[in-house]
């Protein structure tokens, strides 16, 4: 079964059918992964060390599916795995788009990461990875850092997202920030004809790694930066070093901008947040910005915002770890990051031209790419 139907009227029977079994939760997991197309999903479980995880492989077309590892004290069993197999398609749809050849898959412990973690759980965890042969390939997500994917290593080559000193890519922060930023001056050439962001108003949400790194961009092509962050520290820090102006978090949808960008949370593209919203684009790096991607999709789109995707425009950091796979080059990272820059315009023209909104043509680009792919595949 393709991934989403061509036809739209296939795709509302599609999307009604997934809400059913999601709400009412009555389909075997074998059911729900052929609802979603996954290829493959796998329970572990070790008593001695109390690690319980579930790994997702979503799609293997392009190449060995790639994604992080969360950990989370999840409410219930039904609550991981609905979240892996979420997570695991979200980086199918990811990686297809950034052009990269892996696939898409996640993993997700469960656990309270603060009190549940130690090594000989994340070694264990290890082991299980290193069981699929490359299958599968794991990094650090929520709940896990770049020091536990050091433990995840003694046990499989399977990881990227490792540090410098372990020949990994390090940081992938400031190649976020890069495609975020292309991304952005990609927007603004949709809009205004010229992809200068001199004189824009920006609303930075949230200045950690990602944001700080977007700062510096901005700042430097005379943008007007205004900043919010919930942590007065990092506040102080990023008005210091860049002399930009900070808003207290609560003003931010108040705000009057050219550009919204979302880099602290998921879901703040909402009915409430909407209501408020008076930008022209919407260009960010935080993870599922869109509440509900169908709805508040379609609705940025009605309210005449501009909306860059924002897995489209975040991928730097799945591309600083693909280049972790084929041989680390921070140049190429960053050069492949560029490409972000027309693959978002080519996302503008097809949502124009189809009359559909950016989310739903980034998803057939994706899937285009996945079935054309595939075709190569099949020859010898
Ligand atoms: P981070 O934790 O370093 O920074 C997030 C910042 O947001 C923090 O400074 C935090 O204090 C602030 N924040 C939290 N709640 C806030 C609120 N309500 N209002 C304003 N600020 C708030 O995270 P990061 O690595 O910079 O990532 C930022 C976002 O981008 C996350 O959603 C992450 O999932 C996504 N992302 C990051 C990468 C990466 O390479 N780091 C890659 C892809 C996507």
């Amino acid at each position: 079964m393709p991934l989403l139907e061509k036809d739209s009227e296939s795709k509302d029977n599609l999307q009604k059918m997934i809400d059913t079994l999601e709400k009412a939760n009555v389909a075997s997991l074998t059911g729900r992964m052929s609802t979603f197309d996954h290829e493959q999903v796998v329970f572990c479980q070790d008593k001695s060390t109390g690690l319980k995880a579930i790994i997702a492989v979503h799609n293997t077309v392009l190449g060995p599916a790639v994604g992080g590892t969360r950990m989370w004290a999840y409410g219930s069993e039904e609550d991981a795995i609905t979240d892996v197999l979420r997570l695991s398609r979200g980086m199918t749809y990811k990686n297809a788009l950034a052009g990269l050849n892996i696939g898409g898959g996640k993993a997700v412990i469960i656990g309270d990461a603060r009190t549940d973690k130690n090594e000989a759980l994340l070694r264990r965890f290890g082991k299980f990875v290193d069981g699929l042969g490359g299958k599968y390939i794991t990094a650090e997500d929520v709940g896990i850092s770049t020091k536990d994917m050091e433990f995840v290593k003694m046990e499989t080559d399977h990881v990227v997202g490792l540090p410098d000193y372990l020949n990994g890519g390090g940081d992938p922060s400031p190649v976020t920030a890069y495609g975020v930023y292309m991304g952005m001056k990609a927007s603004v050439k949709e809009l205004t004809g010229n992809d200068s962001l001199a004189g824009k108003k920006i609303v930075v949400q949230g200045v950690g790694h990602v944001g700080e790194y977007l700062v510096s961009h901005l700042v430097k092509e005379n943008a007007e930066v205004v900043i919010a962050d919930i942590y007065e520290d990092r506040v102080k820090a990023v008005v210091t070093k860049y002399g930009v102006r900070a808003i207290d978090v609560k003003d931010v949808y108040d705000e009057k901008m050219d550009i919204y960008s979302p880099c602290a949370l998921g879901a703040t593209i909402n009915d409430e947040t909407l209501a408020k919203l008076g930008c022209s684009i919407i260009c960010g790096a935080a993870n599922n910005q869109l509440s509900n991607e169908q709805i508040h999709g379609a609705k940025v789109q009605k309210k005449g915002i501009l909306y860059a995707p924002d897995y489209l425009v975040n991928a730097g950091g799945i591309i600083n770890c693909y280049w972790e796979i084929i041989g680390y080059s921070r140049e190429a990272a960053l050069a492949q990051a560029e490409g972000i820059y027309a693959k978002t315009l080519e996302i503008f023209n097809k949502s124009k031209s189809e009359n559909i909104p950016t989310y739903l043509a980034a998803n057939l680009l994706a899937e285009a790419r996945i079935q054309a792919i595939g075709k190569v595949k099949l020859s010898y």
